[in-house]
């Protein structure tokens, strides 16, 4: 893993003051940390039930929740016995019921498979239903005393603060790594106090918002505070989403005159000039009879023959159009405008297409025009 992980971590890790990072944290926990039912004793079965119950929701949620569950199911044999639907009935209001049934299963499998004693190979523990990398990592340091990370939303945030690390935590490489530092940082004597306590600082210091620095037990530890930085981490970079269009486009022209459209004076590519657009609803521009039909509607063309002639895709920030183009014949004599409507007369115009060269087209529109001037010169 070391090979993997950015010279400037392992450069932070080396210099590092773990020991006493360690010895600070830990008193602050002793202290400070919250008092939580499952913490009060705490065994495998305790730490998985509220690992599972705190996935998505907030700790003062779980606690009552957590309560009636472990004294309705007090040992995994009880819960593995119950029915599911009282099962689910116990965990209802708390949400994503797919928690519920992924532990329930799980349970199930430790009581006939491991003798009711949940694993404690990493491995094993993490091929159970609903286990992911954080929940094992919780429970084999909490209730097994191993020392291994468990990163999740908080941890990354506390973490890239500590060591001022500006990568975007949305990336696999930068939970990867965190978890590596967090691996070098995990006390190995109290490794599952130190997975809380760091969870604490979280929740109680090291918020999203504000995080209250100068009351922090290891501000002398982060790198993150010493340089101006702590509230603008972590860096998360938001995907965007992009829409999917896709337009059918007649070229319709004639000797000398080609129809564009001009786009409103306001939205994507305002007052630019395009050949007409038409949106396939179902964006599979597999049916060139609704050009047809959309041509004979909006511009009283009937088309005699319509051919694709390309196909063109352009990104825009948000949105991805697919372009269809059609070269199209129709009986150019005809005096189709009179037919129009205002709304069409104000938006679409025959323009010479010796003119087509001082007017703004937008990129895919460029490229129509370049393939119309080489199919007629
Ligand atoms: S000093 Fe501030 S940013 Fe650093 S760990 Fe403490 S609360 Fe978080």
């Amino acid at each position: 893993m070391k090979e993997s992980v950015a010279q400037e971590l392992q450069e932070k890790i080396a210099s590092y003051q773990i020991q006493q990072f360690r010895k600070d944290l830990l008193h602050w926990y002793d202290t400070e940390g919250r008092v939580l039912p499952w913490r009060q004793k705490p065994t495998p079965y305790k730490v998985w039930v509220s690992e599972i119950m705190l996935q998505q929701t907030r700790v003062d949620t779980v606690i009552p929740y957590f309560q009636r569950f472990m004294s309705q199911f007090p040992t995994m044999e009880a819960l593995a016995e119950a029915p599911e639907e009282q099962v689910l009935k116990a965990w209802e209001g708390l949400g994503y019921y797919s928690r519920a049934r992924h532990l329930h299963h799980a349970v199930k499998e430790v009581v006939a498979e491991y003798g009711s004693q949940v694993p404690d190979d990493p491995v094993k523990l993490g091929e159970l239903p609903g286990i992911g990398p954080y929940t094992r990592g919780a429970i084999l340091s909490m209730a097994y005393q191993q020392p291994t990370p468990a990163v999740d939303g908080n941890v990354l945030r506390v973490f890239t603060r500590l060591f001022n690390y500006a990568e975007d935590i949305e990336k696999t490489k930068t939970k990867k790594e965190i978890e590596w530092v967090v691996a070098h940082c995990i006390d190995p004597v109290r490794p599952g106090a130190f997975n809380q306590a760091i969870m604490d600082l979280g929740a109680m210091v090291c918020t999203p918002k504000n995080p209250a620095c100068r009351n922090c037990p290891v501000q002398q530890h982060c790198l993150g505070r010493e340089a101006g930085q702590a509230e603008r981490l972590p860096v998360k970079i938001k995907k965007i989403r992009v829409r999917h269009e896709t337009y059918f486009v007649p070229v319709i022209r004639t000797a000398t005159h080609v129809l564009l459209h001009q786009r409103p004076a306001s939205g994507l590519l305002a007052k630019m000039w395009e050949f007409p657009m038409f949106l396939d609803p179902d964006g599979e521009a597999e049916d060139s009879l609704q050009l047809s039909q959309w041509v004979d509607k909006q511009f009283a063309i009937q088309l005699l023959y319509l051919h694709e002639v390309m196909k063109l895709r352009h990104q825009f920030s948000h949105l991805e159009w697919n372009v269809h183009v059609y070269q199209c014949r129709w009986d150019e004599e005809m005096d189709v405008e009179k037919q129009w409507s205002d709304e069409i007369k104000g938006a679409y115009h025959f323009i010479p297409i010796d003119q087509l060269a001082q007017l703004p087209l937008p990129v895919v529109h460029q490229k129509i025009t370049e393939w119309m001037k080489s199919e007629f010169e």
